[in-house]
């Protein structure tokens, strides 16, 4: 072919008038070796096209496989998958599998009381009892230290702010601030082991840096002393959920002993009211606007759906089971499950033995196997994605055969391995499911951000009427 072409192109170079540069460059074989040239360019061209868009379809379908399901909304992981991916595969028995997969991403509990322990067995001082001891052998009963919780894996938790009901209307407010005080101590007191939290960014981060993220839940309405200011106050100091009641009515919300004839003592807890007042929906919406998770366990059915119904971001249950598996009203019931999902939220399976077996339904004494039966009915009735992890731990007297502290995580979650849950399913109920709701909560704030602070008040007579514990505001000549 090549001897053929030669001659061609001394012939067409002799039969021509132009130029021999110009012919040179115009001959059908030059043409047609440029179009030959220009061809290959194009192929290559669209060749590499077409891999890096088979390479993009690739990772979207790999993507899209480890996505939550669209109930759980659209932007569950914000696109970002926060962590990387670990095999866990290796694991020669489900309690390693169990460590493997609490390795692999922060396991968040909803609810710890040790700063009330540090009330009771040390008159608040953290200094004089150090977190990196046995503390069963030093508390009367303990459930946390460091030793402890570092053997349960623990990679994140919501300290309960707590202050029992019968300070309301009195110091209530004072004793809360102490109580964030014991809290703040004790991170600040041991920074190889706690970090300081208020985002769902920094769990992330404290956990990458082997730190137990530390956040703070207030316990109770009656800590706010039904003031939005105090509220806010709250906020800046670190809370980052409220517990709407504790187990008695604020003037503005029921809690769950209202539920019950049993539990309800109308001389002692008032007028029922409801649900929220018209000021309750003004809190849970201010709390949106801060940013603040609305924690709805200890709170009345209605003050539940009241709650669903008014906030635009999702709430908690900081520490609530299964009505169904445990009637008991502490517990969250399948229709309020059912608004739970609509709005996105998570509930966080508690540990206590009162709420976890309950007669008629059950009788015997309460085990490990009983908390997995919580956590499967939630997965079953809702999903996986609105299930996680409140224990109680400091909280409670009692607690199942196999659960008795913070080190016995995996073991719970070594049951669920044995009852097939996938790795992903045990990352969303170790924290996964906790950090998505955190985040659409920040993303609500800043959507708020436009908003002045509310501003309403209850009046001296709603909030306090006959209490001889309150100042009279004429001194200030109101
Ligand atoms: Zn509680």
């Amino acid at each position: 072919m090549d001897a053929t072409g030669d001659v061609t192109f001394s012939n067409k170079v002799g039969s021509s008038n132009a130029s021999p540069r110009s012919n040179l460059f115009n001959t059908p074989q030059t043409r047609m070796q440029t179009r030959i040239v220009y061809g290959s360019l194009v192929g290559l061209t669209v060749l590499v096209l077409a891999l890096v868009i088979a390479l993009a379809v690739v990772a979207s379908k790999k993507s899209t496989g480890r996505e939550p399901s669209a109930a759980a909304g659209s932007d569950a992981w914000n696109g970002v998958w926060d962590l990387p991916e670990v095999d866990c595969s290796y694991a020669k028995d489900k309690l390693e599998r169990a460590k493997c997969v609490l390795d692999s991403y922060p396991l968040i509990d909803g609810h710890n009381d040790l700063s009330a322990k540090y009330r009771i067995y040390s008159n608040t001082s953290v200094y004089n009892v150090s977190l990196t001891s046995d503390l069963r052998t030093i508390w009367n009963m303990s459930h946390t230290d460091i030793p402890r919780l570092r053997a349960g894996k623990l990679g994140g938790q919501f300290w309960a702010c707590f202050v029992p009901c019968g300070s309301q209307y009195k110091d209530a407010v004072r004793l809360s601030l102490e109580q964030l005080d014991i809290i703040e101590k004790f991170v600040r007191r041991n920074p190889e082991t706690f970090t300081w939290v208020t985002t769902s960014q920094g769990i992330i981060d404290a956990f990458k840096a082997g730190r137990v993220a530390s956040l703070v839940g207030l316990e109770g309405g009656h800590s706010i002393d039904s003031s939005l200011g105090t509220l806010r106050m709250f906020y800046n100091l670190g809370v980052r959920y409220m517990t709407i009641t504790h187990s008695c009515n604020t003037p503005w919300a029921d809690n769950w002993k209202m539920d019950n004839e049993s539990t309800y003592n109308e001389t002692v807890d008032g007028p029922k009211l409801g649900g929220l007042t018209e000021f309750g929906e003004k809190v849970i919406l201010e709390m949106n606007r801060l940013g603040m998770l609305i924690d709805l366990s200890h709170v009345a059915n209605a003050t539940m759906e009241d709650a669903l119904r008014v906030s635009k971001a999702p709430v908690i249950f900081s520490h609530s089971s299964a009505f169904s598996v445990c009637n008991h009203f502490r517990n969250v019931q399948d229709s309020v499950l059912h608004l739970l999902k609509e709005n996105g939220g998570v509930v966080m399976v508690n540990f206590y033995d009162k709420y976890v077996t309950c007669p008629p339904m059950r009788t015997s004494a309460s085990k490990l196997k009983h908390v997995a039966d919580h956590i499967d009915y939630i997965k079953n009735l809702i999903g996986v994605d609105y299930v996680g992890i409140g224990a109680d731990y400091d909280g409670v007297p009692s607690l199942p055969e196999g659960l008795e502290d913070v080190s016995t995580y995996p073991a719970l979650f070594a049951e669920l391995v044995a009852r097939r849950w996938s790795d992903l399913d045990l990352q969303k109920l170790a924290g996964r499911n906790l950090i998505r709701v955190f985040r659409k909560a920040e993303k609500v704030r800043d959507e708020m951000s436009y908003m002045p602070p509310f501003e309403d008040m209850l009046s001296e007579d709603e909030n306090s009427h006959n209490k001889p514990c309150r100042t009279d505001l004429s001194i200030w000549g109101m």
